[in-house]
């Protein structure tokens, strides 16, 4: 990592710690050459295989984009969706996996948007679990009363 003032090549780390609940460290650097601080970030990178093979890096905003979408005109806002973006990185990043196929992705998505709003969990579900019949919504539908009634008589489910 070259300083960002002089190009120098070479660094000495002045302090470190932990950010994002232990998912990245940040490191505080001191230039060898000019002195002057500056700080960096160490990340373990999370790549998606799609289903063509191809990798890319997982972004939480292409879950949120999805999600969002999944989203129109129901009553969720913003922060909702930033919240259950991380809960769905962090869900995979405790899995230790380095590399994880899309479709667990969408897996680790129907969770918490089924918590957040039935009915746009619904429309993300028909879409991940290519739902070809109306069938596939009853019983879809099924499931979801189940668990909403589980919830409500309050069983401590979280
Ligand atoms: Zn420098």
């Amino acid at each position: 990592m070259r300083c960002p003032f002089c190009r120098h090549s070479d660094s000495r780390v002045v302090d470190s710690r932990e950010v994002d609940e232990g998912q990245a460290i940040r490191r505080r650097r001191s230039c060898s050459k000019c002195s002057r601080r500056f700080t960096t970030v160490e990340e373990a990178v999370l790549a998606v295989v799609k289903r063509s093979g191809v990798t890319e890096p997982f972004s939480r905003e292409k879950v949120v984009l999805g999600v969002r979408r999944a989203c129109q005109g129901r009553p969720v806002e913003e922060d909702q969706l930033q919240q259950l973006a991380q809960r769905v990185e962090e869900s995979i990043r405790s899995t230790g996996a380095a590399e994880i196929p899309s479709h667990e992705v969408g897996l680790a998505i129907l969770g918490p948007l089924r918590e957040l709003d039935g009915v746009a969990y619904l429309r993300f579900a028909s879409v991940y679990r290519a739902f070809t019949s109306v069938e596939d919504f009853e019983k879809e539908i099924a499931d979801l009363r189940a668990v909403m009634a589980a919830d409500e008589s309050g069983d401590g489910g979280g």
